[in-house]
């Protein structure tokens, strides 16, 4: 038996004479007395040592076997997925003007019709192969729910189609929550929506500033509403966006869900990002240039650990640290435009260039032109994070670079907050999935 090659280990000053070790192929993570590690790594096991560092995926019997295992951890994924995901941005309409709007001069009165709608679902139908038990739909905007009546029939097409196969309809919303009502939500639960992902930008005074309706009203209370009225028919996550500046405030916005009832048993995950800088190809209608380009700038490491431990501390769950591979490396996954324009990732819609087909002639080979196995280089195979990371996001590269010919690197982000992250789940009781 040998270490394996995904391991990593961190002192533990939480507990003396214990070291902490993780796996990045697995997730997983023990507390390990230091004698025991000292006379693993001189080979002396225990069987029982022997068995649960096995089962975790610390020790393996032939390193480059495990090596092989991991390069193959893609296909593996495409292989036992019986999930057909789609995302379909069903309009670029949108109630309010957020300020830094990634979809800039693509906004507008863009929505899918009814033919398109019908040539989306026959492309669903087409691809839901027979090894497939699942159809599930993300709707994306704009705001979706300004396009409440063709998700209704979307919806209730596919979940009769996949019923009649046998198989589950789901669908989720990507929504602003100024119109998710209970009865929309009450109608469309009954039409397979089991989730909705809503942003609020942390307390009132920063989340109107950012995410005002187009009069320029604050949105933050009328969500809030519809979240208390939403919260026990679907699941409802939280996302934010936060810059350099704001950041520290997000906190704040727990006291307000706290004070509307909306505590953690109530909201099934928040999450805060980093709002992104716009790419160089786009014009935002406002000049808005606080974005980050880089999980990797200290701003973004140490703004990320503060508001995860926050978020944790609260009660509320988070993202966990686990292999979560670019969408564009999924096979079953794709996202349409309301043009019924075909893309791997939703960032990159109305790039016509990054366009890998749409609904009426279908799919054309896009591993060269999207750089499917960027990875496959001499540091990225070598590399311990290579199950978290397999070369990164795509987008980041484009807005940082203009092209996506290179990986972007999560090394120094991952060796600034991995420890910390695993610290946090640990000190909170999160569990792996
Ligand atoms: S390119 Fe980035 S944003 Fe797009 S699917 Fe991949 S990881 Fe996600
Ligand atoms: S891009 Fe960087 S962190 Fe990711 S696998 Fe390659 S070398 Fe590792």
């Amino acid at each position: 038996m040998e270490l394996s090659r995904y391991l990593k280990v961190y002192t533990y000053s939480e507990k003396t004479g214990y070291l902490l070790l993780f796996s990045t192929k697995k997730s997983s993570k023990i507390l390990l007395k230091e004698e025991t590690f000292n006379s693993i790594l001189k080979g002396n096991f225990s069987p029982e040592n022997e068995a649960v560092l096995l089962k975790l995926g610390m020790i393996v019997p032939d390193t480059e076997a495990e090596k092989r295992e991991v390069h193959g951890m893609l296909d593996s994924i495409n292989e036992k997925n019986r999930t057909l995901n789609v995302s379909v941005i069903i309009n670029l309409d949108c109630n309010f003007n957020c300020v830094y709007c990634y979809e800039g001069d693509m906004k507008g009165k863009h929505y899918m019709t009814d033919e398109t709608a019908g040539l989306l679902v026959d492309f669903i139908k087409s691809n839901f192969t027979p090894n497939k038990k699942k159809i599930n739909i993300d709707f994306y905007g704009g705001e979706p729910l300004l396009s409440l009546e063709l998700i209704k029939e979307i919806s209730g097409e596919m979940k009769s189609f996949a019923e009649g196969r046998g198989a589950v309809y789901s669908c989720h919303l990507v929504s602003n929550g100024s119109l998710f009502k209970m009865r929309i939500a009450q109608e469309l639960a009954g039409l397979g929506l089991t989730g909705v992902k809503i942003t609020l930008d942390g307390p009132p005074e920063v989340h109107n500033a950012f995410r005002p309706f187009r009069s320029g009203a604050g949105s933050f209370e009328g969500i809030i509403e519809n979240i208390r009225q939403t919260c026990d028919i679907v699941n409802i996550q939280i996302g934010g966006n936060y810059t350099q500046d704001n950041h520290r405030k997000f906190p704040l916005l727990f006291g307000h869900l706290e004070k509307a009832g909306l505590t953690p048993d109530k909201i099934s995950e928040v999450n805060f990002y980093p709002v992104m800088k716009n790419p160089s190809d786009i014009n935002s209608h406002v000049d808005f240039n606080d974005g980050f380009m880089s999980l990797n700038e200290p701003w973004v490491i140490q703004a990320g650990a503060l508001l995860r431990e926050e978020i944790l501390r609260r009660g509320y769950n988070s993202l966990k640290v686990t292999p979560s591979p670019c969408q564009m490396d999924i096979t079953d996954f794709y996202v349409v435009n309301n043009d019924g324009g075909i893309y791997k990732c939703q960032s990159f819609i109305g790039r016509k260039n990054f366009e890998i087909g749409n609904l009426r002639d279908g799919v054309a080979d896009y591993k060269a032109s999207l750089k499917l196995g960027i990875w496959k280089n001499g540091e990225c195979k070598d590399c311990e994070y290579l199950p978290l990371c397999f070369g990164g996001c795509r987008y980041m590269t484009y807005v940082r670079d203009g092209n996506i010919s290179k990986v972007d690197c999560k090394k120094p982000h991952l060796d600034s907050v991995l420890e910390t992250f695993i610290k946090q789940d640990i000190k909170y009781k999160v569990l792996n999935h």
